[in-house]
């Protein structure tokens, strides 16, 4: 109760971000803003469920682009032609190395089991010391080709992983006013499990490709810097995006050459994952599967860390979030959750304020087994309905509209 009490007391979610944003202007109030020329409206109208599912599928030709493999490599290839048609400014390639110690090594593995003690003395029985009320819970990723039951999907997913250097794809939204300041956006291009890894996560990086898209057009201008990011390795334990944060936090806010105006890197405001977006089917048949409707009550689920170091600044980001999809968004709805774990959020929790957006709550919902296509060879193109891509365009209105106050945007010539 009294983390609630301490937001009625704030009386706005003016800026919760950046101290910075609030000065400026208030860009970020959304109450009783004026609807009918919002510029962030104009730009959330410019999202398209045909635009969105397509850019889903161009990833998907790519199979499960499992990181260390040439499908990898030829949808970061692919990615990066994208950004550059659309026109977004300064797109580069983190480099780094990924070299894990032998399979038997690791117990097989990447992630933890679903049973992980939080370390903090209260109950929890799922990821990020969630509690899960019931006994289902979420399965290990798929690893036999078999069970793929497309041979042409089955084929593209043939290439077994390989250590060595790896490769991940950024752009930027330069800023008009602040360009030494930014929000970063972010979604994982990577996946396994012998399917298309269309919800994992081609559906959340393609929230990240239309927003660059829209962001990036000739009439949009922006006072802060927005950050588009394309993590990989994110399976195998957030390696890309920590990789990022191991090169880049050192840079922030530095003009590079002096004088110039450029910032390579700006002072980051806040960032914000999007992972799993499309499957809210409610829990699973009582065999274990999917159950077949996205169901009545579907919702987004915004996560932040509650026992992270920015965690009242990441609460009150949240709800902002939330407020921006109760004004921008058209079909679902959105809540709010403490518990966000397991995604490329977490290296920046302890930096910046962080968020997570999903498709359910990843602890209590997906631990207990609410998305059976998870690492599966069911998550592919014809597993789902337009219901379920419109989870995932809706995430788009609600971090675009988000983004775009907290940034400032504006439309025009
Ligand atoms: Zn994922």
């Amino acid at each position: 109760m009294r983390l609630f009490a301490l937001i009625i007391g704030c009386g706005s979610f003016i800026s919760v971000a950046s101290g910075a944003a609030a000065q400026s202007g208030g860009a970020a109030t959304l109450a009783g803003a004026d609807t009918t020329n919002d510029p962030v409206q104009l730009l959330v109208n410019r999202l398209d469920l045909e635009r969105y599912k397509n850019t889903i599928k161009g990833l998907a030709q790519f199979g499960d682009r499992r990181q260390g493999t040439k499908r990898n490599r030829d949808a970061v290839d692919w990615i990066e032609a994208q950004l550059k048609q659309y026109g977004c400014q300064n797109v580069e390639r983190i480099t780094y190395q990924y070299n894990p110690p032998p399979a038997t090594q690791r117990g097989g593995r990447g992630r933890g089991p679903v049973t992980s003690p939080n370390g903090h003395g209260f109950a929890g029985n799922g990821p990020g010391g969630s509690r899960i009320f019931s006994d289902m819970r979420e399965h290990g990723a798929n690893n036999d080709s078999l069970a793929q039951p497309d041979p042409k999907i089955r084929a593209i997913d043939m290439e077994p992983t390989t250590p060595g250097e790896r490769q991940e794809v950024i752009c930027m939204k330069v800023g008009t006013k602040y360009p030494n300041e930014m929000y970063i956006i972010g979604g994982h291009m990577d996946g396994i499990g012998w399917g298309q890894a269309v919800n994992d996560d081609a559906s959340g990086s393609a929230i990240v490709m239309e927003l660059a898209r829209i962001f990036s057009m000739p009439d949009v201008r922006t006072e802060r810097s927005i950050r588009f990011a394309l993590w990989n390795n994110e399976e195998t334990g957030l390696n890309g995006a920590h990789a990022y944060v191991d090169q880049r936090a050192a840079m922030q806010g530095k003009e590079i050459p002096a004088g110039s105006g450029k910032y390579p890197e700006p002072k980051w405001l806040a960032m914000i994952q999007h992972d799993m977006m499309m499957v809210d089917h409610g829990p699973p048949t009582p065999d274990g599967k999917l159950s077949p409707e996205q169901r009545p009550g579907a919702d987004i689920n915004i996560e932040f860390a509650s026992t992270s170091k920015f965690a009242d600044e990441a609460m009150k980001l949240a709800f902002f979030w939330r407020a921006a999809n109760e004004k921008y968004a058209t079909d679902y709805p959105a809540a709010v959750g403490p518990h966000m774990s397991n995604t490329d959020s977490d290296p920046f929790k302890d930096l910046v304020p962080a968020l997570s957006l999903r498709e359910n709550e990843r602890g209590s919902q997906i631990g207990g087994n609410w998305d059976p296509t998870h690492h599966q060879p069911t998550d592919v193109l014809t597993t789902f309905t337009d219901k379920d891509f419109m989870l995932g365009l809706t995430s788009a209105q609600t971090t675009l509209g988000a983004i775009g106050r907290l940034v400032g945007a504006t439309v025009g010539k």
